[in-house]
């Protein structure tokens, strides 16, 4: 069986709709896929459906944002059950807090005399709204020259049209997941802008917080990442992960199974969601 335990759909940032989601992962090699949209499991019906016209396994599952002091951290429920009230009632939550923030951004975007960004994102998103699709209604408007300047300009840490936000503590978000039967998988721990003594602490305290898993390899690494994961997790006693964290097919480094193998003194994070280790 070949894993790829994080991917997106059209219901969060991604570009493509479920279905085409698991055909291309089929496509790839995948046998098994966890869709992992960021705070929706709005996605999970379309994929179901899909998974079972493709004779692929799906894995349900939510990247949900959390806080850990100043740093938003993404924490993975794999396995969750979509129809969980606790789940539901945390999506929704969840939800409400990215309304918010959506709005808190369109108000400082007019205030730089951007106008209408709430309604341009929210036609360009179709679903949830997010900071790239205020990007793309700045590149659509000529305000700046691509998303990447959009960001540097207006959106990103610490520029004008940046919105502050506090998610839900990492601890809260793991208890969703457990409470709605998932387990927990601290996602892509090099990708968040902070030192290696901070990471090995964010890592001791999402084991502490009884966190499940880490995620090992996320998409094309460096060399020697897995294996510095892989220890962290011997460490802390957690199961290992692995995932492209799919968005788009334009993005190489993150196709859909198109990442190396666990290293071996790895548990899996599968053998706790009833697969063969
Ligand atoms: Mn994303
Ligand atoms: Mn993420
Ligand atoms: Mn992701």
């Amino acid at each position: 069986m070949v894993f790829d335990l994080h991917s997106h759909s059209n219901y969060s940032d991604g570009i493509l709709s479920p279905e085409a989601l698991m055909s291309r992962a089929k496509e790839r090699g995948v046998t098994v896929l966890a869709l992992t949209d960021h705070d929706t499991i709005a996605g999970i019906g379309p994929a179901r459906q899909a998974a079972a016209a493709e004779d692929m396994t799906l894995i349900a599952g939510i990247e949900f944002s959390s806080q850990w002091g100043k740093s938003g951290i993404h924490v993975l429920g794999l396995g969750v059950n979509p129809e969980s009230p606790e789940l539901l009632a945390a999506v929704a939550q969840q939800q409400d807090a990215r309304e918010a923030r959506a709005k808190a951004i369109a108000v400082r975007l007019a205030q730089l005399g951007i106008p209408g960004a709430l309604e341009g994102a929210q036609a360009l998103a179709g679903g949830q709204v997010g900071r790239p699709h205020f990007a793309q209604y700045l590149v659509a408007g000529g305000y700046v020259r691509n998303e990447a300047a959009a960001f540097k300009k207006y959106l990103g840490a610490g520029k004008p049209a940046d919105v502050k936000f506090q998610w839900p503590e990492m601890a809260q978000v793991i208890g969703w997941i457990h409470g709605s039967g998932g387990v927990a998988v601290l996602a892509h721990p090099y990708k968040y802008p902070m030192t290696r003594t901070k990471r090995c602490a964010l890592v001791a305290d999402f084991a502490q917080a009884g966190g499940d898993g880490l995620e090992v390899i996320s998409g094309q690494q460096a060399s020697g990442v897995a294996e510095d994961l892989a220890k962290l997790a011997d460490t802390h006693q957690l199961a290992a992960s692995c995932g492209s964290d799919f968005h788009r097919p334009d993005a190489p480094w993150q196709e859909l199974g198109n990442f190396g193998t666990l290293p071996a003194r790895c548990r899996p994070i599968w053998s706790m969601l009833g697969y063969a280790a």
